[in-house]
């Protein structure tokens, strides 16, 4: 069949909208993308039904900031209200507006507090700040006296990790002031761990110790200090509720040990090519490898753009199944290269897909081939993949 398009740019549009290409809109961004990401909704349920079962009675809020760790807050939120999470906590002020369409009813509170001039916007949409100093809590007063209405928040202490929060020296002011600024309803008292990944780390016991001197002054708050790893340091660390993020997720929140929750994340990157090339070779950019002798290569359709790290290059993997393909020479843009030697004749060609992130090696894996952490693996994942959530 003759297949004249009209090139110019006006018609093109209105051309491509009226060829059938003979694909469902799934398939055809299948097709047309150089990854395929598939993430567990399932999973990430039973995930945070494993982390109430392991909080000793404490709630379970779930952290979805940075578009739940690069899956997409709006897929997972509602799925983890449904798992029974009542209590979302965000980054910015920006991921909140967003997230309140998706969660109407829902408790959403905003980490790095209201951005001076955003108090009004979280006062509309019920986005509760974490205030973490003197100015954004006068900044809170002074909004919710001008709305005439109560401002419900969180007050964040730094018990020893000078990122966020009020000194603890301010604990016994800001107490004696709230009950004075009627308008400001502290729900919550948080703190964060600083070395919660190193169970036997002393500032741990520190923290909980200075977290739990408070209470006498908040009577009426919810006590929270644990994220993910501060939940597997035990009960004691629990207080009334927990905010995990990163293991809902599927990252391991004890590094080193057999992780207790369920991977969520599997990307496959689509060959492009398959080619044998001869001793001598030099492969890619800046001949960074050489084919010591006759290899067999695949290109996948995915490089750094994709967030998949460049620190891979000559040391990341893809994976046939359990048969490691090591990424051979630098990871381009958008693609990168695998030695697919070891692999069975034929058994790596033109359109299959290999596991980069998947059950062989999951984001903490790779994250430990990049020099890096599963969190920065997920953050990363890029917006060109095909996307497929499984319920
Ligand atoms: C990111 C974050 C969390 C979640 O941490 P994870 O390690 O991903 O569970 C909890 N609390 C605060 C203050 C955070 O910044």
């Amino acid at each position: 069949m003759d297949c004249s398009i009209d090139p110019s740019p006006r018609r093109r549009s209105v051309v491509a909208d009226e060829i059938d290409d003979g694909y469902s809109d799934d398939a055809r961004s299948e097709a047309t993308c150089g990854g395929r990401l598939t993430i567990d909704l399932g999973a990430i349920a039973r995930n945070y039904r494993a982390l109430t079962a392991r909080a000793s009675g404490a709630r379970v809020a779930a952290v979805v900031k940075a578009d739940a760790y690069g899956l997409g807050a709006g897929r997972v939120a509602p799925v983890l209200a449904a798992a029974g999470c009542d209590t979302f906590f965000v980054a910015q002020v920006q991921e909140g507006l967003a997230l309140r369409r998706d969660l109407p009813t829902s408790r959403i509170l905003v980490l790095n507090g209201a951005a001076s001039g955003a108090e009004a916007a979280c006062l509309v949409h019920r986005l509760e700040p974490v205030l973490n100093g003197w100015e954004a809590f006068e900044a809170w007063s002074r909004a919710t006296r001008i709305a005439g209405c109560r401002g419900p928040c969180a007050i964040q202490f730094d018990t020893g990790m000078a990122r966020f929060g009020f000194a603890l020296a301010d604990a016994g002011r800001l107490a004696a002031r709230i009950p004075r600024t009627d308008q400001i309803t502290v729900g919550l008292v948080m703190s964060h761990l600083a070395c919660a990944d190193i169970p036997e780390h002393p500032a741990n016991p520190a923290q909980r110790q200075a977290m739990t001197a408070l209470r006498p002054l908040f009577p009426t708050a919810v006590f929270s200090l644990a994220a993910s790893s501060g939940i597997f340091l035990g009960q004691s660390y629990h207080l009334d509720l927990v905010r995990p993020g990163a293991a809902l997720y599927g990252v391991a929140p004890v590094p080193g040990e057999a992780n207790p929750l369920g991977p969520v994340v599997r990307l496959e990157g689509r060959v492009v090519q398959v080619r044998t090339v001869s001793g001598g070779t030099g492969i890619g950019y800046g001949h960074a490898a050489r084919a010591p002798g006759p290899m067999h290569l695949a290109t996948l359709a995915v490089g750094y753009a994709d967030g998949f790290p460049r620190s891979l290059s000559g040391r990341g993997s893809a994976w046939l199944h359990g048969l490691r393909l090591p990424v051979v020479g630098r990871v381009s843009m958008d693609s990168l290269v695998v030695d697919v030697s070891r692999a069975p004749e034929g058994a790596v060609a033109h359109g299959d897909f290999l596991d980069l992130i998947g059950p062989a090696n999951g984001v903490d894996g790779v994250g430990k081939e990049a020099g890096t952490i599963g969190y920065e693996v997920l953050t990363s994942l890029g917006r060109r993949y095909a996307r497929r959530y499984l319920v």
